[in-house]
């Protein structure tokens, strides 16, 4: 037998598809051209590694090369007792016997390749590329408005020189490195719709894998996470907000980070604001058709759960100190 493909995976018969893998998986690295040098032993090496993965993975090629390979060792084993026969009573030659017994290995398993239905399928029968999905996160605000998205996706093409076989004239595939297949970088714009579901796909037609033998490319999927903002209400193109200050914040007056449509804004609040006073920020509403919405600020003064004992004897100074009787206040 020319090659023995248990032997090139140091793996018995026996061995579950897993340990297949691993086997394969360990070899190739080892003998990896890159690894062991780019000598002809090693691209031969390696070459026999990737050639008895590809028939043992198969469920179908694996079967009918154990069938090859117990006829092979059956002949093998008649072969050497009809030499031992012939030895002893010394009449016939041996190497006519063994020429009896010898076939040609590769030319009946690549026949019998030739004839069954997955080779056929796999050679010429053209083959969709694989669908890609891509997740993107948008803001709530963009999710209302629409927005580009620039997505950058990486796209495998089977090596078109080697056909993912990894090695083309019987050398180490110079094209794809010996990886049997392609990635290319791709960048993509990608419009999403004003009023976008969470969750919603955005289909790009044959922006997926490549197709083998002329089959049409797969699609690129694009998953929409809409992400979440609180505190927020839309009224026709204008967001409502509510923000929480403390009592200080409102005597002293503060700075605070607001998220819009158009990204963080910076809102001053001016000293001695009220509780309920609103804030009107134009042109940081929805932007939909042309028309862009207002957003509006409504500030609520809280009184933080956690006062500490510091904190509550400056409001009791506070109150010492204080003359203004705010209940008369409109008397005054
Ligand atoms: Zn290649």
């Amino acid at each position: 037998m020319t090659k023995d493909y248990y032997k090139i995976l140091e793996i018995t018969e026996q061995v579950s598809e897993e340990d297949i893998k691993i086997a394969y998986r360990r070899l190739a690295r080892k003998w990896h051209p890159d690894i062991a040098g780019n000598t002809k032993e090693v691209i031969s090496m390696f070459k026999d590694i990737n050639e008895a993965y590809e028939v043992l993975s198969n469920k179908v090629k694996k079967n009918e090369y154990d069938k090859a390979r117990r006829f092979y060792n059956y002949a093998h084993e008649k072969n050497s007792t009809n030499d031992r026969t012939a030895t002893k009573k010394n009449t016939t030659k041996p190497q006519d016997s063994k020429m009896n017994f010898s076939f040609n290995w590769e030319e009946f398993l690549g026949k019998k390749y030739r004839d069954s239905a997955f080779k056929k399928e796999e050679a010429k029968a053209p083959k969709k590329g694989d669908d890609i999905y891509t997740d993107i996160e948008i803001s709530y605000f963009e999710a209302i408005s629409g927005v580009t998205k620039t997505i950058n996706m990486l796209q495998t093409q089977v090596c078109p020189k080697c056909k993912g076989r990894k090695f083309a004239n019987d050398s180490f595939c110079s094209y794809c490195n010996g990886k049997g297949e392609l990635v290319n970088h791709k960048k993509f714009k990608v419009k999403i719709p004003a009023g976008i579901k969470n969750h919603s796909k955005i289909r790009l037609a044959g922006e997926g894998n490549k197709g083998i033998n002329n089959g049409a490319n797969g699609d690129l999927y694009i998953v929409i996470h809409v992400v979440e903002q609180s505190f927020h209400k839309i009224e026709g193109l204008n967001i409502l907000k509510t923000v929480p200050i403390t009592p200080y914040e409102a005597v002293l007056g503060t700075k605070i980070k607001i998220s819009s449509p158009n990204g963080n804004i910076d809102v001053k609040i001016a000293p001695r604001t009220q509780n309920g006073q609103k804030i009107r920020l134009t042109g940081c509403g929805i932007m939909q058709n042309n028309h862009v919405g207002d957003m509006i600020i409504t500030v609520e003064i809280k009184i933080p759960n956690n006062l500490t004992n510091e904190e509550i004897n400056l409001y009791k100074k506070l109150e010492e100190i204080s003359s203004c009787n705010i209940r008369h206040l409109e008397d005054a």
